[in-house]
């Protein structure tokens, strides 16, 4: 008897060897970030005052393939390809016609899709000569991607991490740790943006915007040995997540298949495009009608509610401008788990995209996103991060329409990682302490209103 093919592999020899930059198949171009001072396009020698220069080459790129460095490659092979899976027994449990395939990424060292991008981000510093590395992490995701990845290339890393996840999370904390960072509650006595907010408020429990101005601060004042870096938003991050995508689309070849519809669960929108743009270039060059939806949560509803404007990526005000889809960098999120979620605005490309009906987006209650990861553990076994239950909740409502139509229809979704750092929120499930957030358009329209008008 021949039993199904469960989950689809590439060999060393089938890796995509490049990487997808969606900007040189767009219809529109996004709109050049500007200088916060001078709202000039910024160039990209102000860009390499922080970051590394390569890594601004990409940021800036028309072209159209990136190819991934050979070194990056043998980084990845610790964990990919990682497997297509098709989702039988969700499927069963649903009674859906529906075929449900998922991306698994949550089988990298760390536990998520963020490797993608921090391999690649600490090879092209270490290339540089650079020793020092800075940034910040809030649940404690990118910060143990990038430890991870620093390792490899002998690179020290500072974390500064949000002080209430640093007291809260001690387990991320840990796995940056072990793989060798130096990681810093956030506000810190170690920069003068952190010693300020002390100096007001002694016990600030800190926030992503300031533990980014410590990050940047170090990097500015260490221009020589000292970069920063960003785990989302940016063109390259999303530049090197597009493996995801491209490994899927040879993946589903294998299992005969392609899919109707990809969804990926969106916060800055980096495993979203990791997983959807090389299924929309396959929509834009090669004339295919595939539906890409990114789902955010009700409670931080950007894409879904927010405006098009330029606006900070961080909520201080440090970063370049970007033209975004956005809540405004004063919006504050409600505490939902889904911490990597919990953002304002989304990237240039993404803003674009969905501004010329190239994607869609949707939000979903806190509560469905649960009850989906729940269902998801009981049948296909893997624990999903918070984040990735969106884009399973999102699945599930597409399997129930399948099956209300009577149709069948293939939906791929991108599992960007695990929960088993996140049981915490689980208990809080279990426990009957989760609610869902309604945002009203009083509070997006004072936090809108208080961007300056560019566009
Ligand atoms: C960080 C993170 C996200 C959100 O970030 P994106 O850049 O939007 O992908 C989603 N899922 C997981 C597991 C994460 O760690």
């Amino acid at each position: 008897m021949k039993t199904k093919t469960k989950k689809y592999v590439l060999t060393d020899d089938q890796m995509p060897t490049q990487w997808y930059n969606m900007v040189a198949d767009m219809p529109h171009k996004p709109l050049p970030p500007l200088h916060p001072g001078t709202k000039k396009p910024v160039t990209k020698e102000e860009l390499c005052s922080i970051f590394a220069e390569e890594l601004m080459d990409q940021e800036l790129s028309q072209e159209r393939f990136i190819d991934i460095p050979e070194e990056v490659q043998n980084l990845y092979k610790i964990w990919r390809s990682t497997p297509l899976v098709r989702a039988y027994e969700l499927e069963k449990a649903l009674g859906t016609p529906a075929k449900i395939y998922f991306k698994n990424e949550s089988t990298s060292p760390a536990g998520s899709h963020k490797p993608n991008t921090a391999i690649p981000q600490a090879y092209y510093n270490y290339k540089q000569g650079i020793k020092n590395m800075t940034t910040e992490t809030g649940g404690g995701q990118w910060g143990s991607a990038l430890s991870f990845a620093c390792k490899f290339f002998g690179i020290n890393l500072k974390v500064f991490m949000v002080k209430v996840s640093y007291n809260q999370k001690p387990y991320r904390k840990l796995m940056m740790n072990t793989w060798g960072a130096e990681v810093i509650p956030s506000p810190s006595s170690l920069t003068d943006a952190g010693r300020t907010v002390l100096a007001h408020d002694p016990d600030c429990s800190g926030s992503l915007g300031i533990a980014i101005s410590e990050a940047v601060e170090m990097a500015v004042k260490n221009p020589g040995t000292t970069k920063y870096c960003l785990g989302s938003v940016l063109n390259h991050v999303l530049l090197h997540q597009t493996i995801i995508g491209e490994e899927a689309l040879r993946q589903m070849e294998m299992a005969g298949d392609m899919p109707d519809v990809v969804i990926g669960c969106f916060g800055g929108g980096s495993n979203f495009a990791g997983i959807g743009f090389p299924f929309i270039r396959q929509n834009l060059c090669e004339g295919k009608n595939i539906r890409v939806i990114a789902v955010e949560p009700q409670s931080c509803p950007k894409l879904t509610r927010g405006t098009f404007q330029y606006d900070f990526g961080d909520t201080v005000g440090l970063t370049p401008l970007i033209p975004m889809y956005t809540l405004g960098h004063n919006f504050q999120p409600s505490d939902i788990h889904a911490g990597g979620l919990r953002y304002h605005g989304a990237g240039a490309i993404v803003s674009q995209l969905l501004k010329d009906g190239l994607i869609e987006a949707r939000s979903i209650p806190q509560l469905e996103t649960f009850q989906a990861g729940l269902l998801f553990a009981k049948t296909e076994g893997i624990i999903p991060a918070p984040e990735s239950t969106h884009a399973i909740a999102m699945a599930i409502r597409e399997a129930q329409q399948a099956k209300e139509e009577g149709k069948s229809k293939t939906i791929l979704f991108n599992l960007s990682g695990h929960g088993l750092v996140d049981l915490y929120a689980y208990e809080q499930y279990f426990a009957g302490n989760l609610k869902n957030y309604e945002v009203s358009d009083e509070t997006i329209g004072k936090s809108v209103k208080e961007l300056e008008r560019i566009l």
